[in-house]
């Protein structure tokens, strides 16, 4: 990859006024990480049987709530006129008039039975959005030092201008473009550990140097994309960097990957801040990926990322919910990974 000089972590200027009264070093002592909510999530309605499901969200929310994490739920409020211009900075007007039309117009599916729609999916998918947003404005603000968006659907698959893959809105390509133009971070890491490649996310930012996209996800599998061979493009080149591995890969075989070759990059890359497409489906119960992930796995990816963004970031880790489909896990999983980075030491289940 192209090699870019590391550099020093610096402070960062967030130009909305909500800052806590307290000194933000005290505020993310008493408040280490906060799990973001938004009560749209649910009005999603899918078909019987589908795997991206209200029930994932209130599943995981019903658990984290009893294993004692601190929820924050969002007022159910429309996007505003910002945010509306972030998301058209990432999608197509176009695309934006055809989902919300669909949705009025009672349409089952968007671009293919994988993305069904239903009175309460465009609700929910800006949302995720919001929340998204939220979660990295608290986070800068020094209101909490880890951030988690609990919502859905998920982002990583939709195109700049189609749904794809259960997702209608790319919440972590809205942040990701919101802190560029409203903070003076220069380069953003997104590092998405679904099992699945995040087309949508790459494709997106694929000719941009500044915002490094590093995946980790089972190969060959849905959506196809994803091969070594992709590093991005033009400007973007060694902006890209995807880890493809086999079905049935263990927490050793993801690990070793994450630390000997992802971890490296992300250092090279010297990002200023670090963004999280968490998605739990290389977990070895789920119904949809083929990998062979423990709870442990992800309290060490936890931990590591949460290292690396004390040591380049600011000690600041905004992540996002992505896929995950395990209903009798998934609050484990979040739990497993939160705990990981939090510095808790994890035994709460042997899984
Ligand atoms: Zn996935």
């Amino acid at each position: 990859m192209a090699r870019l000089e590391s550099r020093r972590p610096r402070r960062f200027r967030y130009s909305a006024a909500a800052v806590s009264e307290t000194s933000p070093e005290a505020a993310r002592r008493s408040s280490p990480t906060r799990v973001y909510l938004h009560p749209a999530s649910t009005g999603h309605q899918v078909p019987r049987g589908f795997p991206e499901c209200p029930e994932r969200i209130e599943s995981a929310e019903a658990g984290l709530r009893r294993l004692g994490w601190q929820l924050v739920e969002r007022p159910d409020d429309s996007p505003d006129t910002q945010q509306r211009a972030l998301v058209e900075a990432v999608h197509t007007p176009e695309y934006l008039a055809r989902f919300e039309h669909a949705v009025a117009r009672g349409a089952r599916f968007l671009d293919g039975s994988d993305n069904p729609i239903s009175a309460g999916t465009s609700a929910a998918a800006w949302g995720a959005v919001t929340t998204a947003l939220e979660a990295a404005r608290a986070t800068l603000a020094g209101e909490t030092r880890h951030a988690f968006s609990l919502t859905r659907p998920p982002g990583h698959h939709c195109e700049r201008d189609r749904a794809m893959g259960f997702c209608f809105l790319n919440q972590v390509a809205v942040v990701a473009e919101h802190l560029l133009r409203t903070t003076d971070a220069e380069r953003i890491a997104i590092v998405d550990f679904d099992v699945h490649h995040g087309n949508g996310t790459q494709h997106l930012f694929e000719e941009r140097a500044d915002v490094f996209y590093l995946s980790l996800h089972q190969w060959p599998f849905y959506p196809g994309t994803g091969a070594r061979e992709e590093r991005g493009v033009g400007a973007g080149e060694g902006c890209t960097l995807n880890l493809p591995l086999p079905a049935g890969t263990g927490d050793e075989g993801f690990l070793e990957a994450f630390e000997d070759a992802a971890l490296p990059a992300l250092r090279d890359y010297g990002p200023d801040l670090l963004l999280v497409s968490a998605g739990f489906d290389a977990w070895r119960g789920d119904p949809l990926g083929g990998m062979n992930l423990s709870a442990q796995a992800y309290c060490r990816l936890g931990t590591l990322l949460a290292e690396l963004a004390d040591e380049r970031c600011g000690d600041r880790l905004v992540s996002v919910l992505e896929g995950g489909y395990d209903l009798a896990a998934l609050a484990d999983l979040v739990d497993a990974y939160l705990a990981g980075a939090a510095g808790v030491r994890y035994s709460r289940v042997s899984q």
